[in-house]
């Protein structure tokens, strides 16, 4: 399987470039030449595979230039118990992402039981060993430089940690992420991960990243490497589970599921694009948005406007708080037909500023009849209900983000199709806004009560990019 570019202009990469940081050099995003796909009787033969094989069926389609039985091993060896059980909510207890039923009809897909409690690490731990076994092959290394607000950075470390041959500088604001997400990261004592907190905001943070990486001398000296939402093995990683959920909540293949997805960057709800591409049995894709609705509006109206930085709301589902959706070029790749001059002449708008609209046209129609797409938004105030409600309703807590998933999924459900909402956190990252809803802390899974009393580690630094490009420098020099 090849890669190619949205728009159009890019040479093909095999996966394992895409992997370690080969860029479209058109600026699109990659894409797999065609999606793989799979008939009703072979999804039949798929239902009973555990998380591990299910991954090794969907996966080995798209991954074709490592062979199958490494490639089979890397999966068995990311997904185990050991890694992904970490749920204090009981449920299934041994199963990685299993499905919670609410109600008859209504499910919460467990995605945030691994290392760093958000559904992140499903595809993260994939790409750590991934990583290490495509440096191993050539006997190269990797500098990640990643920034974040939060759960990104999080979960890459904890999947990047302790691996061979890969370095992360983690750009973070400094005195900004919630205590937890600072005890995270900051306590881990792994030689290989550096935990740079930045005197500014999140958006210093990710211009200091852009500024390392368009210096093309040193990001080829120092092979500089990403873990952002747009890196392709991230996205296929995430295909996995939408089949996983399908066959929990059905017992055969000709019956149809709905999926809601708590959305920012819109890699989660693409990657269920991608599963119904490939003919899983998906009837609706919801998209649920917070006060940040880009997408909202774009699935209302057909008109998608990117908003300046500077009007991007801080909300109490911060992981959703985006200005644009970087992922949202693949779904219209796909929409346009794979057509990369259209992709690039839209995008040729947005990159400069600006907005599109498809409005009124064949194509905006296509996007709910033929793709299934709906979309709701939620806001601080239905936060905070449906996490009561759900609690008064289901005994069952939510966080912040899954709230705006179950509020949107209350809305929009059609009583003859079953909906499954992925549940992308576990409360506890987000206390503060459970305390306000619940008035009171949501459990802890055990070994992390004493999370934030635990020796941590970062240096701060001014917004400079030189000083991070010295740091690295010195890093590789040692
Ligand atoms: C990253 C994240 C999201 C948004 O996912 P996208 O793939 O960017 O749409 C939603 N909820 C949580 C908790 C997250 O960490």
């Amino acid at each position: 399987m090849q890669y190619v570019s949205t728009r159009g202009q890019s040479p093909a990469l095999s996966f394992s470039d895409t992997l370690l940081g080969g860029l479209m050099t058109d600026g699109g995003l990659a894409m797999p030449t065609a999606y793989p796909g799979f008939t009703a009787a072979e999804l039949e033969a798929m239902r009973g595979l555990d998380y591990a094989d299910l991954a090794f069926a969907v996966l080995s389609r798209f991954i074709t230039d490592i062979p199958a039985e490494d490639l089979r091993s890397i999966l068995r060896g990311t997904y185990t118990p050991a890694v992904y059980c970490n749920s204090v909510t009981g449920s299934d207890a041994g199963q990685i992402t299993p499905l919670y039923t609410l109600e008859p009809g209504l499910h919460l897909l467990e995605l945030s039981n691994g290392p760093t409690l958000a559904f992140k690490d499903m595809a993260m731990q994939l790409l750590g060993n991934l990583f290490e076994y495509a440096l191993a092959r050539t006997g190269q290394s990797l500098n990640i430089l990643g920034a974040t607000s939060g759960d990104t950075g999080s979960s890459a470390e904890y999947a990047m940690r302790g691996k061979r041959g890969v370095r992360v500088f983690m750009l973070s604001p400094h005195g900004k992420m919630s205590r937890f997400q600072t005890a995270q990261m900051f306590s881990l004592q792994d030689p290989n991960i550096v935990n740079i907190a930045v005197k500014g905001v999140f958006d210093d943070c990710q211009d200091i990243v852009k500024a390392v990486s368009n210096d093309l001398a040193f990001k080829t000296r120092h092979r500089i490497g990403t873990v952002n939402s747009i890196n392709w093995a991230r996205v296929s990683a995430q295909v996995v589970y939408y089949f996983k959920g399908y066959f929990a909540a059905t017992t055969s293949s000709d019956q149809k599921v709905s999926f809601c997805v708590p959305s920012g960057n819109f890699g989660n709800v693409c990657a269920g694009h991608i599963a119904r591409q490939m003919g899983l049995p998906i009837d609706k894709l919801v998209v649920a948005t917070n006060e940040n609705d880009v997408l909202d509006e774009f699935f209302r109206t057909g008109v998608y406007r990117p908003r300046k930085t500077a009007e991007t709301r801080q909300t109490s589902s911060p992981s959703m708080d985006i200005s644009k959706a970087s992922n949202f070029e693949r779904f219209i790749y796909d929409l346009t037909g794979q057509d990369g001059d259209r992709v690039r002449g839209l995008w040729r708008e947005v990159d400069a500023g600006g907005s599109f609209s498809l409005a009124g046209t064949d194509l905006f129609r296509e996007v709910s009849d033929r793709y299934g797409f709906q979309s709701g938004r939620s806001t601080h105030a239905d936060r905070l209900k449906t996490i009561r409600s759900c609690k008064e309703r289901y005994s069952r807590l939510v966080d912040t983000h899954t709230a705006d998933g179950l509020k949107v999924a209350w809305e929009l459900r059609d009583p003859a199709v079953p909906m499954i909402v992925l549940e992308t956190a576990l409360p506890t990252k987000f206390e503060e806004t459970m305390v306000e809803a619940l008035g009171e802390r949501p459990p802890r899974p055990a070994g992390l009560e004493n999370l934030e009393s635990l020796p941590q580690r970062s240096q701060v630094m001014d917004v400079d990019v030189d000083a991070v490009k010295a740091l690295i420098a010195a890093a590789d020099a040692a």
